[in-house]
């Protein structure tokens, strides 16, 4: 037994916050009829396998090219790494920065965020619930602005499409790209935060307390 509200016997509606008596594991809200579950039904499941399939996708993000350079009309096709190189052989350094930090450092931490995530949710960890928290809260953060290298790179094609000598085009790896972004999302979006406190609390019975125990303070407290 615990003090959550699953133990209790109690779901939040995710519509309208109604804390309602379950009397199944999936049922209608007394208030707005939404049907809801207590947990995310196979949320890791899920979770997983959109994560999985983001960084499948990171691979031919990378293989084929992000970018086709016209110089003087020779097309010169180049992913996403050969496109940093290139903009920092034009001193174009902070674009270089800001496609490097959005296609690589964004992405990949948050692909490992939502591995350590599941991790935890599942095993005995050294993470502390805050320190979980945290993270979740940071991938949840990251999601829309790994989309800020598809946004660089657009605005680049517009941008240098106006001078005459040379022109960029998109190629088929922002296409990639933006599916890996799509999944990344996808899999924060499955990932059910409270299986976190769950696990948490059959790992560390210090911390749990008895309904008994709990609605007897609850009690005390109502009476101060
Ligand atoms: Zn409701």
């Amino acid at each position: 037994m615990s003090n959550k509200a699953l133990a209790a016997g109690l779901g939040n509606c995710p519509q309208c916050h109604k804390l309602n008596v379950m009397h199944a594991e999936k049922q209608a809200c007394s208030r707005c009829l939404t049907v809801f579950s207590t947990r995310k039904p196979k949320s890791l499941e899920y979770t997983l396998a959109w994560t999985i399939a983001a960084l499948v996708m990171f691979i031919p993000a990378n293989i084929y090219p992000m970018m086709v350079f016209y110089t003087l009309g020779k097309p010169d096709a180049s992913t996403i790494l050969e496109g940093i190189a290139i903009f920092i052989q034009m001193g174009m350094l902070p674009v270089a920065i800001i496609i490097f930090i959005a296609s690589f450092v964004v992405p990949l931490s948050k692909i490992m965020g939502l591995f350590t995530l599941m991790y935890n949710a599942k095993r005995k960890t050294q993470l502390t619930l805050k320190q979980q928290d945290k993270l979740y809260h940071v991938v949840e953060f990251l999601g829309p602005w790994s989309m800020l290298d598809v946004f660089v790179v657009t605005v680049m094609a517009a941008v240098v499409n106006l001078g005459f000598l040379t022109s960029i085009e998109v190629a088929s790896g922002i296409t990639y790209f933006t599916l890996m972004v799509v999944f990344t999302i996808f899999a924060a979006e499955s990932f059910d935060p409270r299986l976190l406190w769950d696990n948490h609390q059959k790992y560390h019975h210090r911390a749990t307390k008895t309904n008994q125990e709990y609605n007897n303070k609850g009690e005390q407290q109502h009476g101060k």
